[in-house]
């Protein structure tokens, strides 16, 4: 069963299924809903899963979260890994130095890892919809890879609508052309005046606004959301953790029970909280790496335990999806140590002054699971050339691995990076990073691929002949009205 982070507040059930949580995503006094209880792996756990596929080990662990829904749904949904790259291995784990790993979560058909689980949760959201009779409104917000991620998995999926804001401007040619040509007729891309944290906050206020509300009930809509905060993503973002434990056992990389670090590069700290997840379930993981850029909220938190953003604006860098100030997922850890009654009193204070402080005792208990550390643009052009002239090709945000890999890694046992986006996606930052050369999407693309004798897979390169389809760039006050039009319409 799942539980609201902030205890209950008499309006939303207090313990819910997950088919419950994955369609409406916010619990009482505005929480998200988690597991009230974390299932444990068994000794036997991680011998059967060596002789499993992803898709079966992925299928056990949703068994183990008692997830409501027919198994042969979820079959169905987990054979959606079959489109990506290689379908034996949609996560694959590549050894780049003898205690350096690189998870590659990008090898889906948006090319971020935001497909490692959006696409099972969209062919699950839709089913579920469908079953109940139900019609949802999803509203997404992006910095550019969980929109093009929630149009693909949503495209003419009876039942559903999405709408996807996005900063105009904000985001790469090709991320931005992943979105404008989305062809389904339940799909509507709209660019926002303003950068993400304008985009986000329109779509807060709007889940917010009862006048909304009411017109979409009017309507027989519900309003749900596709983004990190729904516990239907962060489930499957707990299985490839697991897969490469699994594989460094298999390559003798390690033996049963040691343990082994895993660094990810956050923004809303969902691909952290399925680390964290997977280690309080059970698997030896030494410690969580979290690697952030200029936007360092996490680092203070998990060095300093204060989370302040009283006096920080958002910084735009070149990993725009670790660009955030308020890391949703953080909620998640802080109601699974300290209780709902705690992470309600930090919320509160962190939505009325901008800030909470955790007691010392609270931030040892952090430390026990996670280290952070930060690193700026110059680190990551730098990295990505470094890399890159040894024959392997990192994208920004992975580079923001590395610092943590290098500073923060204290014991001499592999440490798994996780990759989160293919190159592709922030080609002008790879070209410029090798050039110092800055030119559009394009060009930058040709050029890289070109000297660094990399491919460009088909959905990327295509996009630049297809149709454009979504072509409005408005001002955060229409976009209720544009909404309503759309739905209408
Ligand atoms: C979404 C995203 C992240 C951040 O992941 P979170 O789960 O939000 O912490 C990092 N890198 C890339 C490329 C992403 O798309």
């Amino acid at each position: 069963m799942f539980t609201g982070t902030r205890g209950n507040d008499g309006k939303n059930p207090e313990k819910v299924d997950f088919s419950y949580a994955m369609l409406n995503p916010s619990a009482g006094f505005g929480g998200l809903y988690s597991p009230e209880i974390l299932p444990k792996f068994d000794k036997d756990f991680f011998t059967r899963a060596a002789k499993k596929n992803y898709k079966e080990l992925a299928l056990e662990i949703l068994k183990l979260f008692s997830v409501d829904v027919e198994e042969g749904v979820l079959k169905e949904a987990l054979d959606l890994y079959d489109k990506f790259d290689d379908k034996n291995s949609p996560a694959p784990l590549v050894k780049v130095k003898s205690d350096l790993f690189v998870n590659e979560l990008y090898h889906g058909p948006t090319r971020a890892f935001k497909d490692m689980a959006l696409q099972p949760f969209g062919y699950i959201f839709s089913y579920l919809a469908k079953k109940r009779d139900e019609k949802y409104l999803i509203l997404a917000a992006t910095s550019g890879d969980t929109g093009p991620a929630t149009l693909n998995t949503f495209e003419n999926k009876e039942n559903i609508k999405v709408v996807c804001l996005y900063p105009s401007g904000g985001t790469s040619d090709v991320q931005r052309l992943q979105m404008v040509t989305a062809a389904g007729k339940n799909l509507k891309v709209i660019g926002i005046k303003g950068n993400f944290d304008d985009a986000q906050n329109a779509l807060k206020s709007l889940l917010a606004s009862e006048t909304f509300k009411e017109d979409l009930k009017k309507q027989n809509i519900n309003l749900s959301a596709a983004n990190s905060v729904n516990f239907g993503r962060i489930i499957f973002q707990i299985i490839y953790h697991v897969s490469s434990y699994i594989e460094l056992l298999k390559r003798n990389e390690l033996k049963e029970g040691e343990k082994f670090y895993i660094t990810v590069p956050s923004g809303n700290f969902g691909n952290a909280l399925g680390a964290y997840y997977a280690k309080k379930m059970g698997l030896p993981v030494e410690k969580i790496l979290i690697a952030s850029n200029i936007n360092n909220i996490l680092t203070e938190l998990f060095t300093t335990g204060v989370y302040d953003i009283s006096k920080k604006e958002l910084l735009q860098s070149v990993s725009p999806a670790m660009d955030i100030l308020i890391s949703s997922n953080v909620e998640r850890v802080l109601f699974d140590k300290f209780g709902a009654k705690r992470c309600k009193e930090l919320m509160s204070e962190l939505s009325c002054k901008r800030l909470y402080s955790l007691s010392k005792e609270e931030l040892e208990a952090l430390r026990e699971d996670f280290d952070a550390v930060y690193s700026d643009d110059e680190f990551a052009l730098k990295t990505i050339a470094e890399f890159a002239k040894k024959g392997y090709v990192l994208d920004p945000h992975t580079a923001a691995c590395v610092k943590a890999y290098r500073t923060i890694k204290q014991k001499d046992i592999p440490c798994v990076i996780c990759s989160t986006a293919e190159w592709t996606k922030f080609a002008p930052t790879m070209w410029n990073a090798l050039q110092n050369n800055k030119c559009g999407d394009k060009e930058a693309l040709e050029n890289f691929s070109k000297t660094l004798k990399v491919g460009i897979p088909e959905c990327i390169s295509s996009l630049f002949e297809k149709e454009i389809k979504h072509t409005d760039v408005i001002d955060k006050s229409q976009i209720q009205k544009y909404i309503t039009d759309f739905l209408k319409g």
